[in-house]
Order: C-alpha cells, then structure tokens, then sequence
C-alpha cells in the first residue's frame, strides 16, 4: 500500500515537473512568431507587442514635447497623451508625489540601438526579457512613456510613493499600467511598474476595473 502511494507521488510530481516546463516553453514559443505588421498605427487603441509590429518608417504625426515642468528631459508624446500626461503630473504633485517623464517617444531607429545595447551587454536572453525588438516597442506610437518617482529611479519606482498613487489613478487620465504583474503570458513583456500607456479614459477605465491588459481588452 504504502509503496503504491510512493509510486502515485513520483507520478503526480513528474506530471507537474513536466507541465511547469512545457508552459515555460509555450509561452517562450508565443512570441516573435507569426508577425503582423500594423495596419492602424495611428489609432488610440493601436496594438504594439512582440507578434505586431511597426513599419521602421512609422513617425506619429502629432508629436509634442511635454513641459520640462512633468519630464526630466526632452521627451515626447502624441498631442492627446502629452496633455493627459501633463494633467496626471499636475494633480499628483499637487497631492505630494512626483511623476515625471523619463522616456517617451522612441524611435525604430533609437529602439534597435537600444535593444542591440542590451544584447552586446547582457546577451540576447536579458535584452529578449527587459527590452523589445525595433518595431515592437510601443514607445514608438507616442502613447506610451515610463515615468519615475521622488526616488529618481524609475527602476525601483514600485518602492515610491507615487507609484502607490498613479496605479489606482492612471485610468482616471487615460492611462493604464501596461505590463502588470503576473500577466506576462499575456503581454509577452515582464511587470514594468513604471511603464504607462494612453488609450483614453473609456477603454482604461474597463481595463483598471476588470484587471486586464489591452491584448484582453481588445479581444473583449
Ligand atoms: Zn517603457
């Protein structure tokens, strides 16, 4: 008997052993595989990730640079972000908390440099894990920025207070948290705390309050 239950045990272990890697494998195999080219890049609700991609000559055609006042630097957004954007910033430093801009608009160009850096640095399964493919970074459709907090680190910009503010008030301004925890089957990307995306009130709103990404919400 008590063999028996051992036998069952090694069983049962080896099954979940296997399955732990085989979804391992599955969701390595979801993606940069059968690649769509964007055919709507200057839509609101636009879907950039690792199996839909930007032409290399994509530009937006509106982009404005937000005020010095809400970025760290010359950073850039489409006109209806920038002004989201500059209005979260507003009203969270009136509240006490920094939130500023440290990248926005990226480049194809900019992101192959930036995604080659990350390759030659770390190799190319850090860059595959952290970064995106030119092409596949929504930076490039001037909707999307990272921001950072009173730490001036936008890497550990979940440990601020700001953070604990805009993630239950980005939606409020059109914002969503683009990459959320324990969803990185979905969005192919890891968490990013400091990542931020503008799709409009309506559309973030729905996704804040049902705790989905983009890619669930435009399947619906
Ligand atoms: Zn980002």
């Amino acid at each position: 008997m008590e063999k028996n239950l051992k036998k069952a045990y090694y069983i049962v272990l080896t099954i979940l052993i296997l399955l732990f890697f085989t979804k391992d494998v599955n969701i390595k195999d979801k993606f940069y595989k059968e690649i769509k080219l964007i055919n709507n890049p200057d839509e609101l609700l636009v879907l950039v990730n690792k199996n839909n991609q930007l032409q290399a000559n994509y530009v937006p055609k509106d982009l404005e640079s937000i005020s010095l006042k809400y970025a760290n630097s010359d950073k850039y957004l489409k006109k209806e972000a920038r002004i989201a954007f500059e209005s979260l910033s507003e009203d969270a430093s009136k509240l006490g908390y920094r939130i500023v801009a440290v990248s926005a608009y990226r480049d194809y160009n900019y992101q192959n440099q930036l995604f080659n850096y990350y390759v030659e640095e770390k190799g190319l399964e850090y860059a595959l894990d952290c970064s995106a493919k030119p092409g596949h970074s929504e930076h490039q459709t001037g909707l999307a920025l990272d921001v950072e907090g009173e730490n001036k680190d936008y890497d550990n910009f979940e440990n601020s207070k700001a953070f604990i503010w805009i993630k239950d008030n980005a939606h409020k301004y059109g914002f969503i948290l683009r990459y959320p925890k324990g969803k990185e089957d979905i969005t192919g990307f890891k968490y990013e705390p400091w990542h931020y995306r503008y799709v409009g009130i309506e559309a973030a709103n729905e996704i804040y309050n049902k705790k989905i990404t983009l890619e669930e919400y435009l399947k619906k």
